[in-house]
């Protein structure tokens, strides 16, 4: 298995879920069981030696890797949701997507001051959704802040968007 094998994995909808998006669908990488295991084995190798305590994944498909990694890193698992999902009292922010609006939430019990957290999503695209996510994550004056991507799409360049002091990995690029 190599990174290559990865990225052919990934499949590209045209046009989805509107005109000109170019859709990058990851189900065809995690149903194969060794393309899963290879892409959670490497982005464990990468943030092994760093102290996380928290994995914080953005629904929904941040949801799949993140619970994996946070297994692997002897770290708790904490959701980012949609609005009106978590039960309990939460912070909310709002933010522009690559196709639309969103509000992302959090409990405001998810996080300690102690924690080094390592946030990952499936997909970094514009920024958007990372960025509020992190505007979350800091409202807990956390330690030290992480963020992984499965994909960064280059072309968009997301990363400008993101804070600095937050730094950035991707495991595959298009
Ligand atoms: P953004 O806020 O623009 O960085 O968008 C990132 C979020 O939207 C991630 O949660 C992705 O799952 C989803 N997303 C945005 N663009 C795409 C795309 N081209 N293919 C697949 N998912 C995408």
């Amino acid at each position: 298995m190599d990174l290559e094998q990865v990225k052919n994995s990934v499949r590209n909808i045209p046009d989805y879920p509107k005109p000109g998006i170019h859709f990058k669908d990851v189900s065809t990488a995690y149903q194969n069981s060794d393309v899963f295991r290879y892409i959670a084995e490497e982005i464990h190798e990468k943030y092994k030696d760093l102290g996380i305590t928290k994995v914080v994944g953005i629904e929904s498909r941040g949801f799949i890797l993140g619970g994996v990694l946070a297994d692997k890193l002897n770290a708790g698992f904490v959701p980012v949701r949609k609005p009106g999902k978590l039960p309990a009292k939460k912070y909310s922010q709002s933010y522009q997507l690559e196709y639309g609006f969103d509000t992302l939430e959090i409990h405001q019990d998810a996080l300690v001051k102690d924690d080094i957290v390592l946030i990952h999503d499936d997909l970094l695209a514009t920024g958007g959704t990372i960025s509020a996510t992190i505007d979350l994550v800091h409202l807990f004056g956390v330690s030290k802040i992480y963020a992984n991507f499965f994909i960064e799409l280059d072309f968009l360049q997301g990363i400008k968007k993101i804070d600095e002091a937050v730094p950035v990995w991707s495991l595959i690029h298009f």
